[in-house]
């Protein structure tokens, strides 16, 4: 794979524009489904490249495609997609090139990877005389919840022409710098939504015994719900439950008719998912049985657990020791966080990939999503150069 190294050297030469692109994306962040002026710079530069491109693909999504020179009208297409959304954070940094948007920041990164899509984007284009079918540059918005990928799907991202693989990467301000972490199998969790509401009967606070206290019964539920996790679920699978909003009652001495719970659970697989929701909604349904109370449950699909086909994580590997050797390359234990790349992975298989953006020269970094992250600018190179070997290798291999 003589040519990964050439792309790497390329990728290099172009570290300080990707270094200028992604701090201007910095100093610009826009929340999901509102990102114009990044969709505009994107686009822009795309059609500077001389390629095709669409933009309004899943409301500010861009697309684009790189066609290798003379090819087939059947040859294979590879998609790579790249997030743009940054968060309601306000930026707490102090860098020079920190947000100008009140209460808006790029604090996962995506700003970053929109740079390296545009670096992917820069080095495929010089090298279409080498490419034996079609890159499709996915360029999406909204990843953080909002449904961005779905979006995009929804107007067809995926047609003509249809990608047969799919590659991402998130770069990780906790993990060393240029280390990849490359794995079959699951990556990051599926995250969906439970909501209950117990329905008791209210009345004086002083006199319990004629009514049914929602917040006592709410109580009880969310403490069973714990041994969900640790009683009956597999203990080698991972799962997680969150009640994270409880809300009833409206004064002291008033028993609550009802009680409102909002949850986020997590797992690695549709069927734990599954497992789980049956579960919360037995115990739920059993406890207010018990007390006279009603259990509502409503379960929203969210995103579907991130997980990388064997072929594509073999290809990525495969890439990676090539560009920075074996021993910088592995793998982790899932994270359970949700990632809507997944949308597309289910319907592509292929690999999402995490690079280290952490100089250890320096103390850990602030995590994802806080007001003080921050990462380091040299794995845009090394990012722009795996993606964009990847697609190439791919369509060489399905080629021949
Ligand atoms: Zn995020
Ligand atoms: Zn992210």
């Amino acid at each position: 794979m003589d040519i990964v190294k050439k792309i790497q050297a390329q990728a290099q030469a172009l570290q300080p524009q990707l270094v200028a692109w992604r701090r201007d994306f910095h100093a610009h962040p826009e929340v999901g489904f509102s990102e114009m002026r990044t969709a505009g710079v994107v686009a822009d530069h795309l059609l500077h490249l001389g390629l095709e491109v669409t933009t309004g693909i899943g409301k500010t999504g861009v697309v684009a495609i790189v066609e290798g020179d003379e090819i087939a009208a059947d040859a294979p297409t590879v998609m790579l997609r790249f997030d743009m959304d940054a968060l309601p954070i306000t930026e707490e940094t102090g860098l020079p090139f920190a947000s100008q948007a009140p209460g808006m920041m790029h604090a996962c990164g995506h700003d970053g990877h929109t740079a390296i899509g545009l670096g992917t984007a820069t080095l495929l284009a010089n090298l279409r005389n080498q490419l034996p079918g079609r890159v499709k540059l996915v360029f999406q918005p909204a990843e953080e919840g909002l449904g961005g990928a779905l979006a995009m799907l929804a107007d067809g991202v995926l047609d003509a022409p249809r990608p047969s693989a799919a590659f991402g990467l998130h770069l990780w301000s906790r993990l060393p710098l240029n280390q990849i972490i490359v794995q079959a199998g699951p990556l990051m969790a599926g995250a969906d939504k439970v909501d209950l509401t117990v329905t008791g009967r209210g009345g004086h606070g002083a006199m319990p015994h004629e009514t049914v206290d929602a917040i006592v019964v709410a109580s009880e539920i969310v403490m069973a719900w714990q041994t969900i996790v640790s009683r009956n679920v597999d203990p080698t699978e991972p799962a997680v439950i969150t009640v994270g909003s409880f809300h009833a009652g409206s004064a002291a001495n008033v028993i609550a008719e009802r009680a409102e719970l909002r949850c986020s659970i997590r797992s690695l697989s549709i069927q734990t998912r599954d497992f789980l929701v049956e579960r919360m909604r037995a115990v739920a349904d059993g406890i207010c049985a018990a007390h006279g109370a009603c259990a509502d449950l409503r379960f929203t699909a969210g995103v579907p657990p991130t997980i990388n086909s064997i072929a594509g994580a073999d290809l990525m590997r495969e890439v990676a020791h090539e560009l920075v050797g074996a021993s910088q390359v592995g793998e982790i234990t899932p994270m359970m966080v949700g990632e809507d790349m997944s949308e597309f992975l289910n319907r592509a298989p292929g690999c999402y990939a995490i690079v280290g953006a952490w100089d250890t020269e320096k103390p850990l970094s602030s995590p994802h999503h806080s007001p003080t992250f921050d990462w380091d600018e040299r794995m845009l190179a090394t990012g722009a150069a795996l993606l964009t070997s990847v697609a190439i290798e791919y369509l060489n291999r399905v080629h021949n």
